[in-house]
């Protein structure tokens, strides 16, 4: 034991319990013991880490010597302030017997935390005894320490004027042990108050610093942007990850937002997402119910960076630091068994992604990052130079308000043709129908995700199935018009590129035996992610060239394929949008129920891929289309209408004198419209 020359009455203490050789509980044990929960739907039963699994296996962490600070991140109210601040502090209070320092951002905060969160739990163990009744602390009121009745102190200490509280040594208070409630709000207020005060967590160590290998120190944080100190301590920290079992394939996975089920997104209203709510494993691509996530949580493994898990044992060795971080979400939460079935974490989680991706603002999908899925938030960019999310959403076709002729899946009676495409995924299919004007105007009057259901098929009957559903439900149903006439399509496809035998069994269905029917295989080329560039072959018995496309019958599938070049098509889809709506080549949307939070999903889609110029010594001025988003499956299927449309007729041919000019005059955009305006001339 190390003496200093000054008795610590702390010091003393730990001197005595060292004395009489008493025998700690482990921290879970003894939080097992003495602590009841203070709130939440067991409120007032006894704390066990079996409703939270994972909450025993943090725990037994904070025993572990190797580690000296702990820092845990998680989703809100989901034991993170239990587990990472209150319970450490106590167990150091009354277990122990020591003192314990609390970094608070300013004075005012030591006397809510102490009454909102201590307290409460404190009056429901045996220790409520040793609260103090004389001092300021036992009245309320500004203090800055508790003593209780056993000697150990609580001491607060505002991280804005922590020099104020300093002694003549330097440094003023320490102890062994330092706690942080919210590690990110006494940061951003140690920022804001311009204080010369390093971070709190400088601060925190360096208040333990001469108890050495000794010292401990407990933070929880909510993570707000990828520069956050508490987030880089994460990453320099061991940096584990609270993993499930998977009930389908027993493997251990941590459950990230990208795997949610996006069916629930495409819903028109809460409720539907609500009810729709999913999770797919990422290892074998089940679906989770809620029983499914209930049953995941219960077998957790505390995974640290570079550590996997096989056969249910957690293998590798820890990163070799002093700091132990751990981050969990809300898939973590423990299920309330009375929640009607609305009710539910994954019902809850569904529907606030579904408010995210409906709303406009980035308050939602802010909230989301930080309090579901504890992970950065980084503000979207999705306003490019060229195109931007907004300008899609301003599209909306509006006659007359709440009319009928410009909702959802109704077709302009003047217009000529119909196309619809869809972009194949796993589990389901991204579709949008359009109209089309001879001169290439459009609407845009229906799109959709299609879910496909195949249960325990191979993967490309179940797409193969979706597809025919897809036709049946969709496809052949048609849409009315605005004269209430029945319409039907006039040419559909599929993206066939990556599930080539499922698309070509659908197309050879569907058209029966006319083999250049309404149904499309289709293949894009060009200069996106894994795709090769397009060449047009010579015109043959095989080959029929279009615009920028061709067709091509491929023998061994009995079928033709329709390929394109996806850059030109792509961009000429872009072109739609920054043309003034009615103008020739211009596209307009149909108005969404919900005029502020309609096209949200589709709009970021559209916009989800950016064409960049470059310059090439060979070819001159060229460019390639650069990925901005992750999904991109509405801008790959309303490109693919636009691609079937120039085979009906709306023909668009490009002037290759005005290209030049557009092409010259990027991107001065106004100009660009007038001459785009030019651009486009009536095929056939
Ligand atoms: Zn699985």
């Amino acid at each position: 034991m190390i003496m200093h020359a000054a008795p610590h009455r702390a010091l003393v203490n730990e001197a005595l319990a060292a004395a009489e050789v008493r025998v700690h509980r482990t921290i879970r044990r003894w939080a097992e013991d003495e602590i009841y929960l203070p709130d939440g739907p067991r409120e007032g039963q006894r704390f066990s880490s079996a409703f939270s699994p994972f909450t025993g296996l943090v725990l037994d962490a904070f025993d572990d010597p190797r580690w000296r600070y702990f820092i845990l991140t998680g989703s809100a109210q989901n034991s993170k302030s239990l587990i990472g601040f209150s319970i450490p502090t106590l167990y150091h209070l009354f277990e122990i017997g020591e003192n314990v320092i609390c970094l608070v951002p300013d004075d005012d905060f030591a006397y809510s935390l102490w009454a909102e969160k201590l307290r409460p739990i404190i009056e429901r163990t045996s220790y409520r005894e040793l609260i103090p009744t004389k001092g300021r602390g036992s009245r309320g009121g500004k203090f800055t320490f508790l003593r209780f009745g056993n000697g150990a102190v609580l001491r607060f200490i505002s991280a804005v004027s922590a020099s104020r509280q300093r002694g003549s040594r330097g440094i003023g208070h320490t102890a062994r042990v330092g706690v942080c409630e919210e590690l990110d709000i006494v940061a951003r207020k140690t920022s804001e108050s311009k204080s010369k005060e390093p971070g709190p967590w400088k601060q925190l160590q360096a208040r333990t610093k001469s108890y050495e290998e000794r010292a401990r120190i407990y933070a929880g944080s909510v993570i707000h942007g990828p520069k956050d100190a508490a987030w880089e301590e994460i990453q320099k920290g061991s940096g584990a990850l609270i993993m499930i079992r998977c009930p389908h394939c027993g493997v251990h996975v941590f459950p990230e937002r990208e795997h949610l089920q996006k069916i629930a997104l495409a819903q028109d209203s809460e409720e539907d997402a609500r009810r729709l709510g999913g999770y797919t494993c990422q290892a074998c691509g089940c679906v989770w119910t809620e029983n499914d996530r209930a049953a995941a949580i219960h077998d957790p493994r505390l995974v640290h960076r570079g550590q996997e898990v096989e056969d249910g044992l957690v293998v590798g060795p820890a990163p070799r630091v002093k700091t132990f971080s751990v981050r969990w979400n809300d898939m973590h939460r423990w299920s309330n068994p009375r929640a009607e079935h609305n009710e539910t974490v994954l019902a809850n989680i569904s529907a606030q992604e579904w408010l995210a991706e409906e709303s406009q603002g980035d308050e939602d999908e802010q909230a989301l990052c930080q309090h579901v899925w504890a992970v950065p938030w980084v503000p979207s960019e999705s306003e490019s130079d060229d195109l931007s999310d907004r300008n899609v959403r301003e599209k909306v076709r509006v006659l007359i308000p709440n009319n009928r002729d410009s909702e959802k899946g109704r077709v302009p009676a003047d217009a000529k043709y119909i196309t619809v495409y869809g972009d194949v995924h796993k589990r389901g299919l991204y579709w949008v129908a359009r109209a089309w004007w001879p001169d290439a105007r459009c609407h845009t009057f229906d799109y959709g995700y299609h879910e496909f259901h195949g249960g325990k098929q191979s993967e490309n009957k179940s797409i193969m199935a979706g597809l025919l559903d897809w036709q049946e439900d969709v496809l052949s149903r048609g849409w009315r018009d605005t004269d209430d006439r029945l319409r039907s399509i006039d040419a559909a496809g599929a993206d066939a590129h990556w599930k080539p035998d499922a698309v070509f069994a659908w197309v050879r269905t569907a058209n029966g035996d006319k083999p250049k029917g309404l149904y499309h295989a289709g293949e894009g080329f060009g200069s996106g992610h894994m795709m090769r560039a397009y060449k047009q072959p010579k015109p043959g018995k095989t080959v029929i060239p279009g615009q920028h496309s061709h067709r091509v019958y491929v023998s061994d599938r009995r079928a033709w394929r329709l390929d394109f070049d996806a850059d030109y098509w792509k961009r000429f889809e872009h072109e739609l949008w920054l043309t003034p709506a009615g103008n020739p080549g211009s596209v307009t949307l149909f108005q969404p129920r919900n005029l502020k939070r309609g096209h949200f999903s589709y709009s970021k889609h559209i916009v989800a891929e950016r064409w960049v110029w470059e310059w090439d010594a060979k070819k001159g001025r060229t460019g390639h289309f650069e990925r901005e988003g992750s999904n991109n499956h509405y801008l790959d299927a309303s490109t693919g209408t636009c691609v079937l449309a120039s085979w009906l007729g709306v023909q668009v041919v490009s002037d290759s004198d005005a290209q030049k000019k557009v092409v010259a005059s990027y991107p001065e955009r106004g100009e660009r419209h007038e001459r785009l305006a030019g651009r486009w001339r009536i095929g056939r």
